[in-house]
């Protein structure tokens, strides 16, 4: 039985019922073969077995009241993967599809993430299966101020810096970062994410999305093409997909699609992301509110999806940019895009796209930039927020952004090179994973065995 094989079965056997979480180790295992074979140290140092095993796992119960003065009751998670670069670093998502299985599939790919920045960051998830849809404001202030009275031991702005993901942006981290000031009585950089008026960076809330689509930039330039004319299908319509539109308009090109949780939206003429922003994140309104304005645009309900799933991928164009969540570009969708002429695909979300898709974009040679590289635009901008916070300094947008650029720039050649390397020019599955984990493993046998 061969290492990869031999790896994922003792996974299944000790932590069942995980598929996300093999999924993620199974794309980082298939590429790494011959770095392992390279240099032996890391086998015998057992650094794989010690990356997929965290450093430390938080599970804890949340009990809050709602509007009707009930108990409800939710689960929470923090996953404390790898210090070995830094404190622990990565989102908190709030959804109701949340599990353990999840927190640690994101954690997993947190550490390749964060090392593929070049700074100074540890990788770790957490969140809760708590569904802030439908809930009120009073509700889930309420909820956020539980799940940090248990969470506040447990992290600090040099030990572990949760940030936002689905369910978590401005308002959540303005609650939390309240409660833990409550409770801990300090005013420091404990989370990212937070508003520009009292600590927060300038440029963050925009900084995935940008980063996501100067990455792209970088992609197409190494072919001698531009961002320019390209129309571009994007999913989601959270704070991910909403920066990647406004960057990819701004930028020439002609975003045509997004979506969120009741349908998927085409506006072949080019989206008017002014009117989304106001839509989604101003009226925090559904994606049909749209067609009140915009008469020649269309909007397909979830329930008129063939067989479940969403058309966002159906429609030609150049670019594509999955911003939603894991496993939503599936094999099937993958085909579509390629016989209807796409040239790259650049992930915003986390493992939106599934293995089938995966296998399916490199078969075609066109760009993809795996999440895990295009991504890390956020994370990467919420350590300058924490750079900011630690020197009580306030950094002007401008310098936030250029910053951003390089760092994305950076990643883009850090990956390309690795992939070069390794025989592989192009691959950026193996160059991002690589890069990554050859950062953090080197830096593991140089802090001994622990
Ligand atoms: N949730 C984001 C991610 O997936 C951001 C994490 C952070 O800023 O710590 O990378």
């Amino acid at each position: 039985m061969d290492y990869v094989t031999r790896t994922l079965d003792g996974l299944r056997r000790s932590s069942p019922g995980q598929g996300e979480f093999y999924q993620a180790v199974e794309e980082v295992l298939e590429v790494l073969a011959p770095v392992l074979d390279a240099d032996r140290r890391y086998q015998d140092e057992a650094v794989v077995e010690r990356l997929l095993e965290p450093e430390r796992q938080i599970f804890f119960r949340i009990a809050w009241l709602d509007d009707q003065g009930r108990v409800r009751v939710n689960k929470g998670y923090r996953v404390q993967f790898s210090s070995t670069l830094g404190p622990y670093k990565g989102g908190l998502r709030f959804h109701p599809s949340v599990n353990a299985g999840i927190i640690k599939f994101l954690g997993f790919e947190q550490i390749f993430k964060n090392a593929l920045t070049g700074l100074p960051l540890g990788g770790a998830k957490g969140g809760s299966d708590f569904d802030p849809k439908g809930c009120s404001q009073g509700e889930i202030m309420r909820f956020c101020q539980a799940f940090m009275t248990e969470l506040h031991r447990h992290i600090g702005a040099t030990i572990d810096v949760p940030a936002g993901d689905i369910g978590v942006g401005q308002r959540e981290i303005g609650y939390l970062y309240g409660q833990y000031r409550r409770l801990n009585g300090r005013f420091e950089g404990v989370l990212t994410g937070k508003a520009a008026g009292w600590g927060g960076s300038l440029g963050r809330r925009e900084a995935t999305g940008y980063g996501c689509v100067y990455f792209a930039e970088n992609m197409l330039a190494e072919r001698g093409d531009t961002l320019a004319g390209k129309r571009c299908l994007v999913s989601g319509a959270g704070n991910v997909a909403l920066y990647t539109l406004e960057k990819l308009t701004q930028l020439g090109a002609r975003p045509i699609s997004c979506s969120d949780s009741s349908g998927t939206l085409i506006h072949r003429a080019g989206l008017d992301v002014a009117l989304l922003k106001d839509i989604k994140e101003r009226r925090r309104l559904p994606l049909r509110d749209y067609l009140d304005c915009h008469t020649d645009a269309t909007f397909i309900p979830v329930a008129d999806y063939t067989a479940g799933r969403s058309p966002v991928w159906h429609e030609p164009a150049e670019l594509a940019f999955p911003c939603a969540t894991q496993n939503e570009l599936t094999g099937v969708d993958a085909e579509a895009l390629v016989a209807n002429g796409v040239v790259g695909v650049c992930e915003g979300a986390n493992m939106p796209s599934t293995r089938e898709a995966v296998s399916c974009f490199l078969r075609a040679g066109i760009d993809y930039g795996p999440g895990k590289a295009a991504n890390a635009g956020g994370v990467a901008v919420s350590q300058l927020e924490m750079q900011q916070n630690a020197a009580m300094a306030r950094w002007p947008a401008e310098k936030v952004d250029q910053t951003l650029r390089a760092i994305m720039r950076d990643i883009h050649r850090r990956a390309s090179a690795t992939a070069e390397e390794f025989g592989a020019p192009g691959n950026l599955v193996l160059g991002a994973n690589v890069a990554g984990f050859r950062r953090v493993a080197d830096a593991m046998i140089e802090q001994g065995v622990f």
